[in-house]
């Protein structure tokens, strides 16, 4: 059968990326989560300590460093999704966390941190049996995709995913203190 290219559009908070992973892997696609993209840059700009102690962004010094930045994904066999890794690393847990979520839209908001994703997402939406998603994805990445969807919920739905994403995210990816660690013995 012939295969396309799926873009899924919509506001945050809707389900965008568990509908687009669910497509993928019941089609046989590629799922390309362009939001582990920008959270992976925003892991690499912490890393390289370019957040001062008031999250303002160098960016100056990120732009310099981009050309180092090496975002692919990787088929995990357990899973069975692609995972996002960072110059080789698999970074698809360490981008999940709070201290990345909290500053991924500071990096997002890069005209040139932009400019190169979107070039990379576009050069992967060339090949056929594609799925991403995104909030730009159906008008800026792939205005040309074989199929459009954008995704609504009621923000009755949008506040309980976040709540959810959110609580997961303390429970998975916050360390506890060392009276945390103290007292639960
Ligand atoms: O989808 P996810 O929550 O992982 O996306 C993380 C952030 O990356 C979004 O909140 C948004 O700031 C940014 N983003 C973007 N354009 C996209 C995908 C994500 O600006 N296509």
């Amino acid at each position: 059968m012939k295969k396309i290219v799926i873009a899924i559009d919509g506001y945050s908070s809707c389900g965008k990326s568990t509908m687009a992973k669910e497509l993928a892997h019941r089609l046989g696609y590629v799922y390309v989560d362009t939001g582990a993209m920008y959270r992976s840059v925003t892991l690499f700009a912490l890393r390289e300590h370019l957040f001062d102690a008031e999250d303002t962004l160098d960016a100056d010094r990120l732009s310099a460093l981009l050309p180092q930045v090496r975002i692919d994904f990787r088929l995990n066999p357990e899973t069975g999704h692609a995972d996002a890794c960072l110059n080789g690393e698999n970074v698809e847990q360490k981008i999940r966390g709070l201290e990345v979520s909290s500053r991924v839209s500071i990096v997002a908001a890069q005209p040139f941190v932009r400019e190169m994703l979107v070039r990379q997402q576009q050069a992967m939406g060339e090949g056929k049996g594609i799925v991403m998603d995104g909030r730009d994805i159906g008008t800026v990445v792939l205005p040309n995709a074989t199929v459009k969807i954008f995704l609504t919920a009621t923000p009755e739905a949008r506040a309980e995913r976040r709540y959810k994403e959110l609580l997961m995210n303390c429970l998975l990816y916050t360390s506890p203190s060392p009276r945390d660690v103290e007292e639960s013995r």
